[in-house]
C-alpha cells in the first residue's frame, strides 16, 4: 500500500508519545510544565515525548538530542521555540530546507522541504544530559522510526549524542557494529545498504554563542546533506 509507511509511522508517534518508561524523565517533563517559566506562564505546556516532524518521503534525517524544557517540551514539536530551533531553521531555510526562517509553534506553518527531523531521547533531561540508560531505552523508538522512512539516504547527526545513537541505528540495521569519530562536517559512508551519515555541532547557545558554531557553518553542512541527500 502506498502509504502504509505514513500508517506505520502515525502508529509509532503515537506509541512514543504515550511513552512512559523512564520515570526520571516523565517526572521532569511534567515538573517543567506544570511550573512553566513565567514568559510562558499562558501556555498548556505538551510535556510528554516529543514526536518527530517533516517530510516522512524525506532522503534527509537531521537528528538532535533531546526536546528543550521550554522548546520541543513546550511546544509539542521538536526544535520549535526555543534558541536551538531559531538557529536551525534560520539556517534551514537559507539551505532551502524549510519555507521560513522561523520554529515558534505546532501551528506556525513551517513546512520542511525534503527533510524529517527526530530527535535521540524523546523526552526533556535534567540540564540536556540523558543518563546512559536512557538513552538506551529510547533508542529503539529511533531504530523503528529511521528504518520505516522509505526514502533515507543521509542522516545528519546534531551533536555528540546525536552522533553516538546514529552509529547505533546504523549498527543494528547492519547487523554489526559500526563506528566513527566525531568531526564537524566529516561524511561517514557505510556502504550501499545503509544511509550516509554527517556530523555537525549542536546548534545550541553553547556552540553558537561560543562560536563553535556559526551560522555560516552550518548552513554549509545543511547544504552538504542536502545535495548529498538528493545525488
Ligand atoms: S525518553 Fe523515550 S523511552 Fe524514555 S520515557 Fe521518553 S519516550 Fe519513553
Amino acid at each position: 500500500m502506498a502509504d502504509s509507511h505514513i500508517e506505520k509511522l502515525a502508529a509509532l508517534t503515537e506509541e512514543i508519545v504515550a511513552c512512559r518508561m523512564c520515570t526520571r524523565l516523565v517526572d521532569w517533563r511534567e515538573k517543567i510544565g506544570k511550573e512553566k517559566r513565567a514568559s510562558y506562564k499562558d501556555w498548556d505546556y505538551w510535556a510528554k515525548p516529543v514526536p518527530s516532524f517533516g517530510d516522512p518521503d524525506a532522503p534527509l534525517v537531521l537528528l538532535g538530542l533531546a526536546p528543550a524544557a521550554h522548546g520541543g517540551n513546550r511546544t509539542g514539536r521538536v526544535f520549535t521555540g526555543d534558541p536551538s530551533a531559531s538557529f536551525l531553521t534560520a539556517a534551514m531555510h537559507e539551505a532551502g530546507l524549510a519555507n521560513q526562517p522561523t520554529s515558534e509553534h505546532r501551528d506556525d506553518g513551517l513546512i520542511l522541504n525534503g527533510v524529517y527531523i527526530g530527535a535521540a531521547v524523546r523526552c526533556v533531561p535534567p540540564g540536556d544530559k540523558p543518563t546512559p540508560e536512557e538513552q538506551r531505552t529510547c533508542l529503539p523508538y529511533l531504530v523503528k522510526e529511521l528504518k520505516t522512512l522509505p526514502n533515507l539516504k543521509v542522516i545528519l547527526a546534531l551533536g555528540h549524542i546525536a552522533f553516538r545513537a546514529t552509529l547505533q541505528t546504523l549498527s543494528d540495521m547492519a547487523q554489526e557494529r559500526v563506528r566513527g569519530k566525531f568531526l564537524h562536517g566529516e561524511v561517514y559512508r557505510f556502504g550501499p545498504e545503509l544511509p550516509m551519515m554527517i556530523a555537525s555541532y549542536h546548534p545550541s547557545p553553547r556552540n553558537t554563542n561560543t562560536g563553535v558554531l556559526s551560522m555560516e557553518a552550518l548552513v554549509k553542512v545543511l547544504k552538504q546533506a542536502k545535495e548529498l541527500s538528493l545525488s
